[in-house]
């Protein structure tokens, strides 16, 4: 295979030994997508430590057409890490690329190269007391720069918005090799377009991201988290309204849980428990916090009571320690984990306008269960910014391969329900290989078009992450 590509040779000598691998043992885990759902072949694993050798890797690779795969913690979940079948292109990952550069307290930055674990990042600015506040379940392993290049959210953006909210500058490698040192930590900037935007979000298309300037905020001292059982899911929706002005706008997250999902959390994670005497089909975990002392507590117990008299809320538990938190949180954190086991589970990410999740929930679950009688639709995820999570686990007795393979159909019934209310088929995990068929259907012509076209001006020759995206 290796000899297949050609022109490796100068790759090699420019990064030296610790540069690049070839041991197909050591390579085999950077060929698959977590799930199994994508593999592709390459014989070369490259692992810059500096911009300066992502910069020659690309010079290299644009002089001789090789194409190129860039990697972060490689949890995405579209295939976007996995290069081709064909075994011509070469992955380039940033994990040796893990130093923080700055931490800037009065500027409240951090400035970090692309390959730190976003994990990591947090506990550096949580010992100082600052709050970076990307949170997503894969955070022990995903890196900043693939939470950039994908535009990541998770938990906490309600509040504080997604990865492209939460950075002030970058440095990117062009697919020629030249360097775009953006490294600012300017808050207000408005000399011409703001390029560092299309890079975040674009999946290794455009360039490769080697650091960043990352926002902080005050660390919260004082939460408080709920667990409130809802009629329905247009009650969800009422809730949320009363609960962003019931705490001054300190909600920091708002999470759907249903009671299927919760049922498979708590029989399949550990220290998962029933967190409410009586059984409801619907649940929302909200969160207040503050960088304050405040009076949080109060604010939340008025939301329960007001909530309770309006008939929004029908029963709840409010966390009483740390311990009874994280009790609370793992009945949505182990939501993923917890379909494993039940079997075959085809997934939507997607999000409608607030007002419209309600109808979209009703309208795909019937639609899906009526297509495939007996499957358990397990809806969940962060409903106050319109992002379902609508996840379909297997009929008990079906076969896994058949289920699956029903995949295509339910998405269609699903994203056409999504795009008659307003949505995107997308709304966190982005592209890659899992869904080019879907950008191409679902979004107007006019927008690909001008996809393509900064596309063929950044990159003209497709050598970054092609089959990607468009
Ligand atoms: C359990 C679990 C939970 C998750 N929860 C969420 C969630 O709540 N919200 C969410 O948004 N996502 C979530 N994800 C998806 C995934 O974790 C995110 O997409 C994450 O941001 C990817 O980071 P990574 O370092 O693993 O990137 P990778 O998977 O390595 O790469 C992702 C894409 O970015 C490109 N890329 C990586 N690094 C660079 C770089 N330095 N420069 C240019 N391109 C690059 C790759 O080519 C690829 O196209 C979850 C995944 C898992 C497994």
């Amino acid at each position: 295979m290796n000899s297949e590509i050609k022109h490796l040779k100068p790759l090699k000598e420019t990064l030296g030994p610790k540069g690049w691998i070839e041991d197909k043992e050591v390579i085999e885990p950077y060929l698959e997508e977590e799930r199994g759902l994508f593999r592709g072949e390459s014989s070369l694993l490259l692992r810059p430590q500096n911009t300066e050798e992502v910069s020659k890797i690309l010079k290299i690779c644009n002089e001789y057409n090789i194409k190129v795969v860039p990697q972060g913690g490689r949890t995405g979940l579209c295939g976007g890490t996995i290069p081709s079948e064909n075994g011509q292109e070469v992955m380039v990952s940033l994990e040796r690329m893990n130093n923080i550069k700055e931490f800037n307290e009065d500027n409240f930055t951090i400035t970090v190269e692309a390959g730190c674990i976003l994990n990591n990042i947090q506990n550096i600015v949580d010992e100082k007391k600052f709050l970076f506040p990307l949170s997503l379940a894969s955070e022990g392993s995903c890196t900043i720069g693939g939470n950039l290049s994908t535009n990541a959210g998770g938990i906490n953006v309600l509040r504080y918005g997604m990865a492209r909210d939460l950075v002030l500058g970058i440095e990117v490698v062009l697919a020629n090799g030249e360097v775009w040192n953006n490294l600012t930590s300017l808050r207000k900037d408005n000399r011409g377009y703001d390029l560092k935007q299309l890079f975040i979000g674009s999946e290794g298309t455009l360039g490769i991201i080697t650091s960043a300037v990352l926002k902080l905020f005050p660390a919260p001292r004082h939460i408080e988290t709920a667990l409130f059982a809802i009629p329905n899911t247009d009650a969800a929706i009422e809730l949320f309204g009363l609960a962003r002005n019931a705490s001054a706008d300190l909600l920091n997250a708002y999470e759907l849980v249903s009671r299927i999902g919760m049922e498979m959390v708590i029989k399949h994670v550990p220290g998962a428990k029933e967190p409410i005497k009586d059984k409801y089909k619907w649940y929302i975990l909200i969160e207040f916090s503050s960088s304050s002392k405040s009076n949080l507590r109060k604010q939340i117990e008025d939301l329960f009571e007001l909530a309770l008299s309006k008939n929004i809320v029908l029963d709840g538990v409010i966390a009483e320690s740390s311990q009874q938190r994280k009790e609370l949180w793992v009945l949505r954190d182990g939501l993923n984990e917890a379909q494993k086991p039940e079997g075959g589970s085809i997934k939507h990410d997607i999000s409608v306008p607030i007002n419209n999740v309600s109808k979209f929930i009703d309208s795909a679950s019937k639609c899906v269960e009526k297509f495939i009688p007996q499957s358990r639709v397990v809806v969940f995820g962060h409903i106050g910014d319109g992002n379902i999570h609508f996840n379909i686990s297997q009929p008990l007795k079906q076969d896994k391969k058949e289920f699956l393979s029903k995949w295509t159909d339910v998405n269609k019934l699903v994203f056409d329900i999504v795009k008659n209310l307003d949505g995107s088929f997308s709304a966190e995990h982005g592209i890659g290989k899992l869904k080019k068929e879907e950008l191409k259907t679902y979004n107007p012509e006019i927008e690909i078009n001008l996809m393509k076209s900064i596309k063929s001006t950044f990159d003209p020759k497709n050598i970054l992450n092609p089959g990607k995206v468009l």
